[in-house]
C-alpha cells in the first residue's frame, strides 16, 4: 500500500471574488522509503499540495489517502489526531515554540498524544540525537543557529514515528554549512532508518540527493524524473 496517494486532486481557492484554481487535477503516489523532491516556479502549487497531503486542507474535488486512509472521510479533529499521529510536518507555520527547549519541542507532539513523560522524553532525544543535536536538548531555539532550529524541526517530526515527514522548502533560509548539515541528516535518516520524505524545495545541494523529482507546473504536474 501507498503511503501517500492523490487522484485527480483539484484545489480552487475563493476570496475576495476571486477564485485562484491551484491545483488542476493532481495525481501522485509516494511508496515507503522514498526520498522526493516537488519542484516547481513559485506559484505552481508545491505548498497547496504538501497542505492538502498533510490533511491541513481538503481538495476541492478529488481525494487524498494517506496509510490507507481518504483524509475528506475524517472530521476535522480526526484530521487532527491522524496528523498527529502518522505525518511528520516541517513548515514555517510550524516553528518551534519559543518557551520550550529543543528538548520539550521535540517531545510536544507526543505529550498531545497523551505519551507518558519518560517514553515522550525517550523518544525526543533519539530524534535528536538521529539530527547530531544531543548536546543542544536544554537549549531554547534562540540559543540554536537556524540550521540547528530546523533540525530540531525535523526532530521533532520524528519523534512521532510517523509513516512520512512532509516539508516546505526544508532548507529555505540556512546558509550552506547548516543547509550541508541538515541534508545530511535527513539522507541519513532516509537511508539507514527507512524514513520516508517528500519536501518542496529549490535547492540544488538538496535535489543531488533525491532519488525521484515531481515537477509541478501552474497547479498540474508536467514532469517526473527517478534515479
Ligand atoms: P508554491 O508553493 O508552488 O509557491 P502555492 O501552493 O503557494 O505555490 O500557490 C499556488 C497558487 O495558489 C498561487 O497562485 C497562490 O497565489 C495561490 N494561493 C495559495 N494559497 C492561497 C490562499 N490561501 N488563498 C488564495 N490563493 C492562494
Ligand atoms: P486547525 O487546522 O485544526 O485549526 P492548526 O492548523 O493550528 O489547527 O494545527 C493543526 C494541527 O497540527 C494541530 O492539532 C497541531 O497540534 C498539529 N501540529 C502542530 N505542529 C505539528 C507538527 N510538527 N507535526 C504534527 N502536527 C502538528
Amino acid at each position: 500500500m501507498p503511503i501517500i496517494e492523490a487522484k485527480g486532486v483539484r484545489k480552487v481557492y475563493r476570496g475576495d471574488g476571486v477564485a485562484t484554481e491551484a491545483l488542476r487535477g493532481v495525481d501522485l503516489v509516494v511508496e515507503a522509503g522514498e526520498f522526493a523532491a516537488l519542484v516547481g516556479p513559485s506559484g505552481s502549487g508545491k505548498s497547496t499540495l504538501l497542505h492538502l497531503l498533510a490533511g491541513l486542507d481538503l481538495p476541492t474535488e478529488g481525494e487524498v489517502w494517506v496509510g490507507g486512509v481518504p483524509l475528506s472521510r475524517l472530521s476535522r479533529g480526526e484530521r487532527a489526531r491522524f496528523r498527529l499521529e502518522r505525518v511528520g510536518l516541517v513548515f514555517q507555520a510550524y516553528n518551534l515554540l519559543p518557551v520550550l527547549t529543543a528538548l520539550e519541542n521535540a517531545a510536544f507532539v507526543l505529550e498531545l498524544r497523551g505519551l507518558p513523560r519518560s517514553e515522550r522524553e525517550r523518544r525526543a532525544r533519539e530524534a535528536l540525537a538521529a539530527l547530531g543535536l544531543e548536546d543542544k536538548v536544554g537549549r531554547f531555539p534562540r540559543q540554536l543557529s537556524g540550521g540547528e532550529q530546523q533540525r530540531v524541526a525535523v526532530a521533532r517530526a520524528l519523534a512521532a514515528e510517523p509513516l512520512i515527514v512532509l516539508a516546505d522548502e526544508p532548507t529555505a533560509n540556512l546558509d550552506s554549512q547548516n543547509g550541508l548539515a541538515l541534508i545530511e541528516r535527513m539522507k541519513a535518516l532516509n537511508e539507514e532508518k527507512g524514513v520516508t520524505f517528500l519536501f518542496s524545495t529549490h535547492d540544488p545541494r538538496l535535489l543531488e540527493h533525491v532519488k525521484r523529482i515531481v515537477r509541478l507546473e501552474d497547479g498540474r504536474i508536467v514532469g517526473e524524473e527517478r534515479r
